[in-house]
């Protein structure tokens, strides 16, 4: 059912009845070292992401979560098994394809927030567009911003925002091309409680607004209550996946909570 916000960005769908499957891996196997040193990262993890789903990928460290999201995004090899990222197979693509395919197709988010500080908000927003000769779609521009809660900040340099600020700031950055999905690392790392719950809470709210998909790692038990999906690793394997009280395109964040920002 249409929710009242999805009007305010037309032609910007939230998740569809379809859901395709944006991010898919199959049986992926990845071992590091040899003989006593030899450790199994991942033993034949299979997953399927719909579009406009938010997924956290938890565990106890040294599960595999950090080379689950490394192999998903192309940033590694796995040793066996496939990536599809919007049915494309990643296996067999030159570096210059897959350096393509995460520069178009992929945003990410980081726990540091590596923003330029000599750039205001804006130009940090726009850089990676600027790099590959390509203009924001506006339409889209504006709903990120506005989502995000950041548009009385775009004038800013880095160091005049708050933590939650500039997270918010490296996610629009993320999320201005228009990413098929965007992959997030402990986001919510650096900030405060109420700074990360919010920023929880926008993220959820992009998903199912905008039809975003986010894959995130984290530790915040509060992910459980923003996102539509747990995916729990232990020894390299997926051990639970609880598709949560909400599903994709029924989210249902106040608007105050998108609004919120610290
Ligand atoms: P998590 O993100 O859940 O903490 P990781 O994916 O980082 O787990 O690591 C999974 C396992 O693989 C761990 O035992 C870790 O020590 C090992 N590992 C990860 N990266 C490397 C590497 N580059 N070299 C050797 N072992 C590694």
């Amino acid at each position: 059912m249409p929710t009242s916000t999805e009007s305010a960005y037309p032609g910007l769908s939230g998740a569809d009845a379809a859901s395709p499957t944006v991010v898919e891996a199959r049986m992926l196997c990845k071992v590091y070292g040899t003989g006593g040193a030899r450790v199994t990262a991942l033993d034949h993890v299979s997953l399927a992401v719909s579009r406009g789903q938010f997924v956290a990928v938890m565990g106890p460290s040294g599960s595999g979560k950090s080379t689950l999201l490394h192999c998903l995004a192309g940033l590694d090899t796995p040793d066996a098994g496939s990536v599809f990222i919007a049915g494309e197979d990643l296996a067999g693509m030159s570096d210059r394809q897959l350096t393509a395919v995460r520069r178009d197709r992929l945003g990410f988010v980081f726990q540091a927030f590596n923003l330029l500080p000599q750039l205001t908000a804006e130009e940090n927003i726009l850089l990676p567009l600027r790099l590959a000769h390509r203009k924001p779609e506006q339409d889209w521009y504006d709903a990120v911003i506005d989502s995000l809660g950041i548009g009385d900040r775009l004038g800013h340099r880095p160091s005049e925002l708050s933590g939650g600020q500039q997270q918010r700031v490296a996610v629009a950055r993320a999320l201005v091309g228009r990413p098929e999905v965007v992959f997030a690392d402990e986001p919510t790392g650096a900030l405060d409680s109420a700074s990360a719950a919010s920023l929880l809470e926008t993220l959820a709210r992009m998903c199912e607004v905008l039809g975003q998909t986010v894959v995130m790692v984290t530790h915040d038990e509060n992910a459980a209550e923003a996102t539509n999906r747990i995916v729990r690793l232990r020894d390299g394997r997926i051990v639970g996946d609880d598709v949560l009280a909400r599903p994709t395109g029924q989210h249902a964040a106040p608007a105050a909570a998108v609004q919120g920002v610290r």
